[in-house]
């Protein structure tokens, strides 16, 4: 094993990176980091600049061993369990993956060290080097006039493609005849097994949507799979079951798309408005919880919903015995488990209401409670 001199890494920037190889969201983030970091070892101005540290909280030498063979990075020895439980301290790592970046020669130390490594390496990708506060800056300024420039063809289309693939293949549809409807982004997969649930479903409130807004000719609905399937022939057996629109298969944009939403897993939709401005992420979940009542998403028809469902659970019992779980569950509102959760039963994400367990954190939607009475003879 090649050992390297701390002093080496001085003057350089230098990552911290936290994590484990039996956690998936670690895994998961140390290929997207393993790509930048080769990606900017391949860069030669960059290349003496910059260098990773892995800080391990794998379990034995063995997990340890596996994990860093992935990495062409640095690593503290795992022996060395002090500095490890060191730097967790020093740097406040609550969660991982984590990644925390140390910029060289300032002398202010708050901004010398960044903390959300993670969230900007997902987000920016190579572009988030040299992480200084300049170059963030200049980010988030292109990143906001972006947003504030997006339409469907600029995200839906490139150079050489401006049309969308619908049905009977090798029917096409142009991305401009979308112009003036509520658009959802649904980025899924064949391979996907929660998305084995929720296409299915969304195929149902699609067409419910589409009834309701029948004979209506200033506002429609339609769906663009966004698919990340393996190969072509499962894209095209999945899309096949989908009445809706899709990007062709492989389609640079498709990436693309994924970045900018901040996608960081599958199913998800996203609902851009008739101007082709972002109206919400969380499609997903307003679909599980509204069903078609979620259409046209915006908030101020969330707002409805949501006072709606207040209404109704004045009404529901406080407390409730759920088939299937030994503990009593609790009726708490948003913000109480913390927001988004995932139904225990349906396995949905849910937000807002839920029948949550105070001991153990079981919750599920209100709608999945399946009541049982307690005999006290049993
Ligand atoms: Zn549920
Ligand atoms: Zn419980």
């Amino acid at each position: 094993m090649t050992q390297v001199k701390v002093s080496e890494l001085e003057g350089k920037v230098v990552g911290l990176y936290f994590s484990a190889n039996w956690y998936s969201p670690c895994t998961k983030f140390t290929n997207l980091l393993v790509n930048v970091y080769q990606q900017l070892k391949e860069c030669s101005n960059i290349n003496l600049g910059f260098e990773i540290v892995f800080v391990s909280s794998d379990e034995d030498l063995n997990a340890f061993n596996t994990y860093r063979s992935s990495m062409p990075w640095l690593a503290i020895p795992f022996s060395d369990l002090e500095t490890r439980r060191a730097l967790t301290q020093k740097f406040d790592v609550e969660g991982i993956p984590c990644l925390i970046v140390l910029l060289p020669n300032d002398d202010k130390l708050d901004t010398a060290v960044i903390k959300d490594g993670v969230e900007l390496v997902y987000r920016y990708g190579v572009q988030a080097f040299p992480f200084t506060k300049e170059r963030l800056d200049e980010l988030r300024k292109k990143e906001k006039e972006k947003r504030d420039n997006q339409t469907l063809s600029s995200l839906l289309t490139h150079d050489a493609r401006d049309v969308l693939s619908g049905h009977p293949s090798p029917k096409q549809v142009s991305v401009a005849s979308l112009k003036g409807k509520t658009v959802g982004l649904y980025f899924s997969a064949q391979w996907c097994n929660p998305a084995k649930k929720f296409t299915p479903r969304l195929i149902s409130v699609y067409k419910k949507i589409k009834q309701q807004l029948e004979g209506k000719d200033d506002e429609d609905f339609e769906i663009v799979f966004v698919s990340s399937d393996h190969n072509q022939v499962d894209f095209t057996t999945y899309f096949e079951t989908m009445p809706w629109l899709a990007i062709p298969f492989d389609d640079p944009t498709i990436k693309a798309l994924a970045k900018y939403f901040d996608i960081r897993g599958i199913p998800s939709l996203v609902i851009l408005g008739p101007d082709g401005k972002t109206v919400t992420k969380q499609g997903r979940s307003l679909i599980n919880l509204y069903k078609e009542n979620a259409y046209p998403f915006t908030k101020t028809r969330i707002d409805i919903l949501e006072k709606q469902m207040d209404e109704i659970a004045k009404g529901l019992p406080k407390t409730e015995n759920h088939s299937g779980h030994r503990h009593e569950l609790t009726l708490v509102p948003e913000g109480h488990g913390g927001g988004a959760f995932i139904c225990c039963d349906c396995d949905e994400q849910g937000y807002g209401w839920a029948y949550q367990c105070l001991e153990c954190g079981y919750e599920v939607h209100p709608k999945c409670v399946k009541p049982v009475r307690h005999d006290p003879e049993n």
